[in-house]
């Protein structure tokens, strides 16, 4: 398999400044949770991308001084010479495969913790902390801005030093930089010339990027990377101002990345918007500068990245999720393999990773911050050491991704599940129309599967433990999943709330199914994820009259992670869904359901004809706990192992359920420490000897 001739524009060279990129391919800046914690993680996650084949590999947003200090989150640092070690690590890995290497500078000025450091926050003007609740920003005095000045005019020349390719001057996602609060009058209200007038606004961004390409500029190339609409209309930045900036910084920086603000709108979950969304907002941008202009839009297709460059929107590819999801993306298309690209589904599980600092995972891409941890690399797998063969029981997202692994490491495989198409859960939500992008994790699996001569695929097989037997397979996988609750216990409610229900309970599966519910239907949601949100979204959407009602104090609150938190709200608003918080079930009545509040003692009666618990999931194990039962009878029937993966051991994210696949065919046959299964980043001295202790 070759490069399609079509695609052949992708891999031709860009000059950025005094450097070149070898291809359009480009990671722009992206938060991972790993930072200057995990460095030895961050380091090799980013030498793989630079591996599969990007042109540019960037950093997440670098804090420039202790003053932008974002503690608990885990990002780059560049306060002094002491840091420059773990860029180092960093900068190694992606140029060991011929990737420039960039670094996004920052100092996010009123958005900061300052947790660790203790020391004030700073604004253009004087307001409320960001990050820090009952605290203030101070305003910024013409001082404060000569030595911000120096600040970033001392990182860039450290960034130089390190070795980075393309250093970054950043103003953009709103409130996140201090330099794009400067441009907004919203957060810059001075009256000095740092504040009013559009050019004044704009002084110190362009002051900054001067001093930059100042410092640095003659060999490294400078980016600027600027949000061109914030989506709020002229509250906010708009094109009208917008351009303005542009025409005015046009030729100062040698590269333009160009997005939308703020995080939630850049990386817009596929729930609300599609693959390219951002071009419309953006491709002004070409026209009035002659330097190179990167965008992101989750792109995946060739021929939609393609287009992006012909129809003079973009001449770079910039990807934060794509390339998470596949960091072989450009090394596929390169190669001609095109079909087994596996594309991001636009779940922002990977967001997770920077709000709940750790490092993050992905849905689609099971290797994900285990590069260096475990040395799991994305498409490198260790062949296997026997002729064993292996039974999946259960095509789900953890049984597809264990056939498949366990395929790659040439084991010969049977996958068999009762029902009528491959996919489990991820099929039954996503029939559920916010969710529909999110097949691609069935999708992919199921086609590469197809294309396997070492797996065989039986559907609409019910297997029980006389099967599993009847097949004597070696090592049988059992990932048959879970099902919903319907008797409302969960977080809240430990217990069944038990009543006799004289209205229509439904369980979550039943109106993924296709089945409608009577009269006004009442969700209620004790999950706190994307379900609850989606089914009264979906079941609004077909005409439904639906009301939410929820323990919690907020509708979907782990959403706030995966930046589809305030989609949701806007949307079922829209929808007129109506929202009861802080309220749990009392009881369910007839044509009614009484809900108590969770902190006194008052109720209300709610009208509904039918109820939706989305609370908890029960385990589906019942093959797994007769094979266990019977397991003198194994060594006959051929039977080494049985291992329950995937929702039917604990049920959890769909995330979670292909890395349990993955990880079930990765450590079958091989040597894994159980106590310890990774390295860990300790770099205190391990030489010395402790004293024993008698128990
Ligand atoms: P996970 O998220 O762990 O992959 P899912 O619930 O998505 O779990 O998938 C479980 C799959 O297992 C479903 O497609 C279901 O049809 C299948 N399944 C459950 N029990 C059996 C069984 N006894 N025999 C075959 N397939 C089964
Ligand atoms: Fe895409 Fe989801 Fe993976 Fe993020 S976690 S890269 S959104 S598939």
């Amino acid at each position: 398999m070759t490069l399609a001739p079509t695609h052949k524009i992708l891999f031709e060279p860009v000059k950025i400044g005094p450097k070149v990129a070898k291809n359009r391919f480009y990671q722009v800046p992206h938060c991972n949770g790993m930072g200057h914690r995990w460095p030895r993680t961050m380091a090799e996650m980013r030498g793989v991308k630079a591996e599969g084949g990007w042109g540019v590999v960037c950093t997440e947003e670098c804090s420039i001084h202790p003053t932008s200090d974002l503690t608990p989150a885990t990002l780059m640092r560049l306060w002094d010479d002491s840091d420059l070690p773990v860029h180092q690590l960093m900068i190694d890995k992606v140029h060991e495969h011929g990737a420039l290497a960039g670094i996004q500078l920052v100092h996010n000025g009123q958005s900061v913790s300052n947790y660790l450091t203790r020391m004030p926050t700073m604004a253009p003007s004087a307001a409320p902390n960001e990050a820090s609740n009952s605290t203030q920003a101070r305003a910024m005095d013409k001082e404060d801005i000569r030595t911000l000045r120096r600040w970033f005019r001392e990182a860039a020349l450290r960034s130089r030093r390190a070795g980075y390719d393309i250093v970054y001057v950043y103003a953009a996602h709103g409130i996140m930089t201090l330099l794009y609060q400067f441009l907004l009058t919203r957060y810059n209200q001075r009256t000095d010339e740092y504040g009013g007038s559009l050019e004044n606004r704009v002084r110190l961004v362009r002051e900054v990027l001067e001093d930059t390409k100042d410092a640095i500029g003659h060999d490294t190339a400078v980016a600027f990377r600027f949000a061109v609409d914030e989506l709020m209309g002229e509250n906010g930045m708009h094109a009208a101002e917008a351009e303005d900036i542009v025409g005015s910084l046009a030729e100062i920086p040698d590269l333009w990345d160009v997005n939308v603000a703020d995080w939630g709108n850049d990386s817009l979950p596929s729930r609300f918007g599609v693959e390219g969304a951002q071009a419309d907002y953006i491709r002004f941008v070409k026209n009035l500068t002659t330097k190179p202009v990167v965008g992101v839009g989750r792109f995946t297709s060739p021929d939609t990245m393609v287009s992006q460059i012909k129809r003079g929107v973009l001449d770079m590819i910039g990807a934060a999720r794509p390339s998470i999801a596949d960091p072989f993306l450009p090394s596929k298309i390169e190669q001609g393999r095109v079909d087994e690209i596996r594309e991001c589904i636009g779940c922002n599980m990977c967001t997770t990773g920077d709000y709940i600092a750790y490092p993050m995972r992905c849905t689609q891409n099971p290797t994900m911050g285990e590069e260096w941890r475990k040395g799991w690399h994305p498409e490198k797998i260790t062949s296997a050491t026997s002729n064993d063969n292996v039974l999946v029981l259960g095509g789900g997202p953890a049984g597809l991704e264990a056939a498949l692994a366990l395929s790659n490491r040439s084991y010969d495989v049977t996958l068999a599940d009762a029902s009528h198409d491959l996919g489990g859960r991820v099929l039954q939500e996503t029939a559920l129309t916010p969710l529909v992008q999110w097949k691609r994790v069935s999708d992919f699996r199921s086609y590469m599967l197809s294309t396997r001569a070492n797996v065989q695929t039986f559907t609409q097989s019910r297997m029980d433990a006389d099967n599993v037997f009847e097949l004597g397979c070696n090592h049988i996988a059992v990932a048959t999943g879970s099902k919903w609750r319907t008797d409302f216990q969960g977080l809240h409610h430990r217990e069944p709330v038990a009543h006799e229900y004289l209205t229509m309970i439904l369980s979550p599966e039943a109106i993924m199914g296709g089945h409608a519910p009577e009269g006004r239907v009442m969700i209620f949601d004790d999950d706190h994820y994307y379900l609850g949100s989606a089914l009264a979204e979906h079941l609004a959407m077909t005409g439904a009259d639906v009301v939410l009602v929820t323990p919690a104090a907020e509708v979907s609150g782990w959403t706030h992670f995966t930046l589809e938190y305030e989609h949701i709200q806007v949307r079922l608003r829209k929808l007129g869904v109506q929202i009861i918080c802080n309220h749990a079930i009392h009881s369910v009545g007839d044509g009614y359901v009484d809900v108590a509040c969770v902190f006194s003692e008052n109720t209300q009666r709610i009208e509904a004809r039918s109820v939706v618990p989305v609370t908890a999931r029960i385990s589906e194990d019942t093959v797994y706990q007769k094979l266990i039962n019977r397991r003198s009878e194994w060594a006959d029937h051929g039977i080494k192992t049985v291992t329950l993966i995937g929702d039917s051991l604990a049920p959890g994210t769909i995330a979670m359920a292909v890395y349990a696949g993955h990880q079930f065919a990765r450590e079958l046959e091989a040597p894994v420490d159980r106590d310890m299964p990774f390295r860990r980043e300790n770099d205190f001295d391990t030489t010395r000897s402790w004293p024993e202790f008698k128990a």
